[in-house]
């Protein structure tokens, strides 16, 4: 890709840094399977979108790459980050990915932020999670939030999440998404519960926060209107099942499942 920052000469080779593996997962909410075995790759610093209707199973698949559902829910198959199996880490052991080397930004920003702490009291906790918070912490939230386009920084250090608007909220959970430079975020839907009239500057936020870490990403959406602009490579879910995976030019170009050529024919 060439969005990728980070230059893979100076890794060693089999290091698949950041690199997202999921095979034939299945999740079931008692007897209804609403993930039938899905495959999905994303390669390093790679950008994933995951388009599909709503209820198709999108939200489900990404609460099960981070740990997020029971494992009684994720059923079987096999979830990969960097070569490691993340299906049935305890919970002691998911503190060294999500949050971490995975972060992740839901649709509602009020899921991700913590209401009854100030905007920097967020970013010391989770900064904390890598040990004793650095002496210049203070100068790193700044840049953290300078980094979303937000101007004036310092003057909502002691703010709290309701005090803010919704677009705002949303940049802080992308600035806060980057406090540990991850190699995969994994963004729910991030601007559909915005203001249309923010939703393009929360996407353009998110696209140069990405970039600028290099991470790799997972951009769910229902809106195929978002995904030419920021993917390299489009899986498209239907009830519980990925119809197509490839490459967002062929996606466009070239849809090969029915689904699909419907999906385009929709958007505006
Ligand atoms: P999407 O994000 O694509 O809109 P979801 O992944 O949220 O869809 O949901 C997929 C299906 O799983 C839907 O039929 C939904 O009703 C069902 N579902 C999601 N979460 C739960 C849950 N916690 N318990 C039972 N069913 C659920
Ligand atoms: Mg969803």
């Amino acid at each position: 890709s060439a969005r990728r920052r980070r230059s893979q000469a100076d890794l060693p080779t089999d290091t698949p840094r950041g690199v997202l593996e999921v095979r034939d997962l299945t999740v079931d909410f008692g007897d209804q399977r609403v993930v039938k075995g899905i495959d999905l790759h994303i390669g390093n610093g790679e950008v994933l979108a995951l388009v599909g209707e709503s209820g198709s199973g999108k939200s489900v698949t990404a609460l099960s790459v981070v740990g997020l559902l029971p494992p009684s829910a994720v059923g079987g198959g096999s979830i990969r980050f960097d070569g490691k199996e993340l299906t049935g880490l305890n919970f002691q052991q998911w503190r060294q990915y999500r949050g971490r080397r995975i972060a992740v930004i839901l649709q509602d920003p009020s899921t991700t932020l913590n209401p009854v702490l100030t905007i920097a009291a967020q970013f010391k906790d989770s900064m904390r999670l890598a040990g004793p918070l650095p002496s210049d912490y203070r100068d790193r939230i700044i840049d953290l939030l300078a980094g979303v386009a937000i101007k004036d920084p310092a003057r909502l250090l002691d703010s709290y999440p309701h005090q803010l608007s919704g677009g705002m909220r949303q940049r802080i959970a992308i600035a806060l998404a980057m406090v540990h430079d991850p190699d995969l975020i994994i963004a729910d839907e991030p601007t559909t519960a915005l203001d249309v009239t923010v939703q393009a500057q929360v996407m353009s936020t998110l696209a140069l926060a990405r970039e600028r870490t290099g991470a790799a990403m997972l951009f769910i959406t229902h809106d195929l209107s978002l995904v030419a602009g920021i993917a390299d490579q489009v899986a498209v879910m239907h009830n519980g099942e990925v119809v197509e995976h490839s490459d967002v030019y062929s996606v466009f170009d070239n849809p090969s499942h029915e689904y699909t050529r419907s999906l385009l024919s929709l958007a505006p």
